[in-house]
């Protein structure tokens, strides 16, 4: 199943090249009062509103997907984990070009472990991409997203994909230069996901996905999930070794080679195998308020 949700937070479910609208779906969920829980409830609850979602996309009204502005598939994830440099190309790329690395320490994964991405940096396709520092580098970097949908903690990666809610496409919008990535990653707008979440039995594996992005039109990172150094099942592994990941949170897996600069009125375009594609404006740093 592809869920996406879109306009006036709508719910929909793509077939095709329609959205096929289930909102009534979310009057099932259950009332929430502070304090808010730490997981997203539409994914907590994903399993037991299948089969309704799918009653009710029988008779949906449905609209062409190239008409809705799409927002993030997951709207309150507790988490945004990121992976850094876990791609074994993109880390030959990093160790060899002093723009990319600005003389941080630059580890094998294994040694770096993990960092955090804010949530308020979350968007979804349509919003597009604001530039934070525009006279400052900042890169693209496509990753395969994987949300959480059921509480795990120290799972080993043999029961790993069990954990996993669905796949999305993400974007680690970065600033590139010697401050601490979790600042340099975490602007609004600098996590993108979308253009929906696939469901895992859509996607068996998630180790062999050929993924591409391309900006006005060219290529500029290429590769496969099969080029991970830690692959989907390591990082819950490993995520769930320090923390408790919960319904909704987001693992965005690392980018791969091919990293290079934005600017505004580019159109990024991203695609990942089973997924699907996305197209995703840069624009010029938001007016302040
Ligand atoms: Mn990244």
């Amino acid at each position: 199943m592809r869920l996406c949700r879109y306009d006036n937070d709508r719910l929909g479910v793509v077939i095709d090249d329609a959205v096929l609208d289930v909102t009534p779906v979310l009057d099932r969920l259950e009332a929430c009062r502070y304090p808010l829980p730490r997981h997203d409830l539409l994914i907590a609850n994903l399993a037991a509103l299948r089969p309704h979602i799918e009653a009710l996309a029988r008779t949906a009204p449905r609209r062409p997907v190239a008409e809705v502005t799409l927002l993030s598939p997951v709207a309150n994830p507790g988490k945004l984990v990121a992976a850094p440099v876990n791609y074994h190309r993109h880390l030959q790329e990093v160790l060899g070009d002093a723009n990319l690395h600005h003389h941080n320490r630059i580890n094998e994964i294994q040694r770096a472990g993990l960092f955090l991405k804010a949530t308020g940096s979350l968007v979804g396709a349509g919003a597009g991409i604001r530039l934070n520092q525009p006279e400052r580098r900042t890169d693209h970097e496509i990753e395969l997203a994987v949300v959480i949908g059921r509480e795990a903690r120290e799972v080993p990666a043999a029961r790993a994909l069990d954990y996993v809610a669905g796949y999305t496409i993400g974007l680690d919008i970065t600033i590139r230069g010697p401050e601490e990535r979790s600042l340099r990653k975490s602007p609004d707008s600098y996590s993108v996901l979308g253009p929906w979440l696939v469901t895992p039995d859509e996607i068996a594996a998630p180790s062999g996905l050929a993924f591409d992005l391309q900006v006005n039109g060219e290529i500029r990172q290429r590769s496969n999930t099969s080029d991970l150094i830690i692959d989907v099942p390591g990082l819950i592994e490993f995520a769930s070794r320090f923390y408790t990941l919960h319904p909704g949170d987001v693992i965005f897996t690392g980018t791969p080679e091919g990293v290079n600069p934005i600017q505004a009125g580019d159109r990024l375009r991203a695609t990942i195998e089973g997924i699907g594609t996305m197209e995703v404006l840069v624009a010029a740093q938001r007016s302040a308020t």
